[in-house]
């Protein structure tokens, strides 16, 4: 059985130190004070932007969250202006990077070549996991292009890991349609792209490792919509935008991932 994983990504927000630490608080204490047996089962992460990570690793100690990193730089020292390196956030004790998300590759022009120089980047520290994000956008969908998609995005997004740093590694499938918009797949279109990327997983690594490895569905869940994702057989866990901001939203979506 795969452990469940749900994440939260804060995306840009919220706009202040204040504001994170709030939200932070929050949550350790809906954790700590009413833990249910699904926060102990479940594997929960959250993505603050840079410049709160500190704080975040420092206000959920002993809530069992863990802190992830929303992008690594593509080189891990020297003359990179404004750049942040996998390294310096292990340094830290983040626990997970995230790469591949659709905002990065759509806004910030960022190629399954760059995302998967970034993987090998953070493979290289130990201890830090990967959730690794692939998607068809709403015209690839319609062109039935979802598994297209989502095979190449893989096979790029993976290229050279080893089968025995793939268990450091989560998907997400986020279809892009259904990012930030309200529009949920079903659990069964989600089934279905989860089954694509396993098979394709399947082919690169064999049964045995693919089976292992936990896809997290991504976009518009939400406390009402999570249980049904969830009890699809392939749908391992959640990559929460949106509903990641308010802590009792959070906490709700964690409970009802079991
Ligand atoms: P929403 O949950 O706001 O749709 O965002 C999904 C997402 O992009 C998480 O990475």
């Amino acid at each position: 059985a795969r452990r469940p994983v749900i994440a939260g990504n804060w995306k840009l927000n919220p706009k202040s130190i204040a504001e994170a630490s709030q939200l932070l608080k929050l949550l350790h204490a809906n954790f700590v004070n009413h833990r249910t047996p699904a926060q102990l089962d479940v594997e929960v992460v959250v993505f603050p932007p840079f410049p709160f990570l500190l704080e975040a690793l420092l206000v959920l100690q002993g809530s069992g969250i863990k802190v992830g990193a929303q992008n690594v730089a593509l080189q891990t020292s020297g003359a990179y202006t404004g750049e942040v390196s996998a390294p310096m956030v292990r340094s830290i004790g983040v626990d997970y990077v995230m790469l591949g998300h659709s905002e990065r590759r759509a806004i910030f022009g960022e190629s399954d070549a760059d995302i998967n120089k970034k993987l090998h980047l953070c493979l290289a520290e130990p201890g830090l996991g990967v959730i690794l994000c692939v998607g068809e956008t709403e015209d690839e969908y319609e062109s039935k292009l979802l598994a297209s998609v989502c095979d190449v995005q893989i096979r790029k997004g993976l290229k050279g890991v080893s089968i025995s740093d793939l268990s450091r590694i989560i998907i997400a499938y986020e279809p892009v349609w259904a990012i930030g918009t309200g529009k949920v797949a079903t659990p069964e279109q989600a089934q279905v792209a989860h089954t694509v990327i396993r098979n394709t997983l399947t082919d690169m690594y064999g049964y045995q490792a693919a089976d292992s490895v936990r896809i997290q569905y991504g976009g518009s869940v939400n406390p009402e919509n999570v249980d049904s994702l969830m009890s699809m057989p392939d749908v391992d866990g959640a990559l929460v935008g949106g509903a990641s901001l308010t802590a009792d939203a959070f906490t709700r979506i964690v409970d009802g991932a079991i």
